[in-house]
């Protein structure tokens, strides 16, 4: 790849200074190499969540006019089971300890509302985030079932969209075909995707990485797709992952030199929206 100093300079500082300063687009798409007659069509989908920080996802694509979709994992609105567990986890105590949890609980379920509202796709990411290639078959169809159940309220198509957590059962749907086939005897359509910002990635997180890996995707492979990104993290039940959540916004004008954000169903069909 080939940028003098200059327009690595300039990207870099636009790039900091984010919306509020025009972006080079001819630098952008010379940095990555973009064909300048095409703007490719991209969906933004969120992963892991619903966390404290979706709340700035949300903003950003308000202000931006951005549809997306959110993929979250339904055990952290299933305040219930929050509760019971923090209940066994603090048997001296609980009346105290497990104030916390549930109020933060109750906040992601109207976060996850609010997404809703907003008219962004709400599919699931499973109850649990585990591979459900290697869970028992039991086990795997009781948090498909569950994740059907809990985020019912939330739930915005049909028939429901759901993305496998790590891909696992996607990728592999050749060697381990009983994945999907759970999926769909719960109701559910997988959606995969074809662009990863890797965002979860610690090394990414520093400097416009992601955002390059994004455009360098995009501009490499010369089409469009759904982009892999990350609004909550995991293992953690409150907090987003935040890399993502606070530079977000300054990623959108350097994306938008390449590519239009579209809706899933531009991509992906055989699903009806609703609110
Ligand atoms: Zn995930």
């Amino acid at each position: 790849m080939k940028f003098n100093l200059a327009q690595v300079l300039t990207f870099g500082l636009l790039a900091w200074t984010g919306a509020a300063q025009a972006v080079d687009c001819a630098a952008v798409r010379e940095r990555f190499q973009c064909d300048a007659s095409t703007k490719y069509p991209l969906h933004l989908s969120f992963d892991d969540g619903p966390a404290l920080q979706t709340t700035d996802v949300l903003n950003v694509l308000k202000q931006e006019k951005i549809p997306a979709t959110f993929f979250v994992i339904a055990y952290k609105v299933d305040c219930p089971a929050i509760e019971k567990q923090c209940q066994s986890e603090h048997p001296n105590d609980a009346a105290k300890a497990c104030v916390q949890p549930v109020r933060e609980c109750e906040q992601r379920k109207q976060i996850l509302q609010q997404a809703k509202q907003a008219g962004h796709v709400i599919g699931s990411h499973s109850y649990e985030h585990l591979r459900y290639s290697e869970v028992e078959q039991g086990l795997m169809n009781e948090h498909f079932r569950l994740a059907r159940q809990v985020l019912n309220p939330y739930l915005t198509t049909n028939p429901p969209l759901f993305r496998l957590p790590y891909g696992d059962g996607w990728f592999n749907r050749e060697q381990k075909p009983q994945v999907l086939q759970a999926l769909k005897a719960n109701g559910f359509q997988h959606i995969a995707w074809q662009f990863s910002a890797f965002d979860w990635d610690e090394k990414n997180q520093q400097g416009d990485k992601i955002l390059a890996n994004v455009l360098e995707q995009v501009c490499t492979r010369k089409q469009g797709g759904v982009v892999l990104f990350h609004d909550g993290v995991h293992d953690q039940m409150h907090q987003g992952r935040l890399f993502t959540t606070t530079h977000l916004k300054e990623w959108i004008p350097s994306l938008r030199c390449v590519v239009d954000f579209k809706l899933l169903s531009f991509f992906e069909k055989g699903y009806t929206q609703h609110r």
